[in-house]
């Protein structure tokens, strides 16, 4: 309570002080309005690559979205993104009767105000065909209207040729979205195993908005694929993630790259070092969740030993540090210690184990490194 009457005075304050150098007869009422900050989302270097927070699926009013595309990169900034790509349909334009089709547009009005806010915006499209096969995101396109509009099931390899003819990044989005609706939709099916088998498929979204698609994960770590993650963002991001809320943030691929620039994330993208954060989970290939998890948390040599009466057996006390606004949720597999550790982002835990032990392995159960397996930790004991 003191604290807030404190910010209250101070924002009073300056208000008051701004108010007496432009006296032109309107008092400004600035309490209530939203500080102009940008989220800082911190994530330490990773085998000396950045953490890029990546958005690669969104729309706006250039199809189906309900805003106008300047705002996604005013929410990009707030929340502290790195990069984002407009994804518009090309089969799919329901605003057409109000907004021109032009489906460079969304990523042309904004490109000024994404450089002046330091965000990287990659040009992209959504391939939008009849489910199955469903739909695809190419990435780092130069023309979305040289693609293929025309929705015909017989021009569906064409679409996709016609991306790969621009040497796209091309990832398949929402495997399961109709899987009760459309039975065999959501299976490795022979269209997408030929786009693999032509290299013209190099990823897979494993996260679309709140849902993971647990299947596709398994897909895309069998073949090597890049696994991502995204919003597929249609009204404001605020509308769909309580983002007011401390820690929530919204579905996001965190890209390891070289620099903070298109042609980093696209060269991280090829290799496949990502990692989808999507509420208080990381999936991903198994090297790169540990990667990540090693970067973010740290043991602390042993600080206290104390022998307990009965038994004579001495348990030694540690801190465990995690260095990160990621959320990490251990549970005990091996060796004696304590059972389970939360650790909430930017925070310490004390950890207690038997003396006389080498290390303790635990599970870090938000993580997935597949559909049914949680990354396996080892913590060595100092
Ligand atoms: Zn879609
Ligand atoms: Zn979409």
């Amino acid at each position: 309570m003191k604290i807030q009457s404190i910010l209250l005075g101070a924002v009073l304050l300056s208000t008051g002080y701004s108010q007496a150098q432009t006296d032109d007869g309107v008092l400004r009422l600035t309490e209530f309005a939203y500080p102009v900050k940008r989220q800082l989302l911190n994530i330490p270097n990773v085998n000396g690559y950045q953490i890029l927070k990546c958005d690669f699926h969104m729309h706006t009013v250039f199809t189906d979205g309900h805003v106008w595309p300047n705002v996604r990169i005013q929410e990009a900034w707030r929340e502290g993104l790195d990069a984002i790509s407009y994804t518009e349909h090309m089969e799919y334009n329901p605003h057409s009767a109000d907004v021109k089709v032009d489906h460079n547009r969304s990523h042309d009005l904004a490109i000024d105000l994404a450089k002046e806010n330091n965000i990287v915006l990659v040009k992209g499209t959504e391939i939008t065909r009849q489910t199955p096969p469903g739909h695809f995101n190419a990435l780092f396109i130069q023309d979305a209207n040289a693609l293929i509009a025309d929705n015909d099931p017989k021009l569906d390899q064409a679409a996709i040729d016609k991306a790969d003819e621009q040497k796209a990044f091309i990832f398949w989005n929402h495997p399961g979205w109709k899987a009760t609706t459309i039975p065999g939709s959501y299976e490795w099916i022979d269209f997408v195993e030929k786009m693999y088998q032509a290299k013209k498929l190099h990823g897979i979204e494993v996260v679309n908005g709140l849902g993971f698609h647990k299947k596709a994960l398994d897909w895309a770590l069998d073949r090597n694929l890049t696994i991502i993650g995204n919003t597929d963002i249609h009204n404001l991001i605020a509308h769909d993630y309580a983002i007011e809320r401390p820690g929530v943030h919204r579905t996001m691929t965190l890209v390891m790259a070289k620099d903070r620039s298109a042609a980093g994330i696209r060269e991280a993208l090829d290799a496949g070092r990502t990692v989808v954060w999507s509420s208080k989970y990381l999936f991903g290939k198994e090297e790169n969740v540990r990667a990540l998890a090693h970067a973010c948390l740290a043991i602390s040599p042993s600080y206290h030993e104390k022998t307990n009466g009965k038994t004579q057996d001495k348990t030694k006390y540690y801190e465990i540090k995690n260095n990160s606004d990621l959320y990490f949720e251990l549970e005990l597999k091996q060796g004696k210690g304590t059972k389970r550790l939360v650790l909430y982002p930017e925070s310490t835990q004390i950890l207690t184990a038997e003396a006389g032990q080498q290390k303790l392995s635990y599970e870090i159960v938000s993580t997935y490194i597949r559909s049914d397996k949680h990354l396996q930790f080892e913590i060595n004991l100092k």
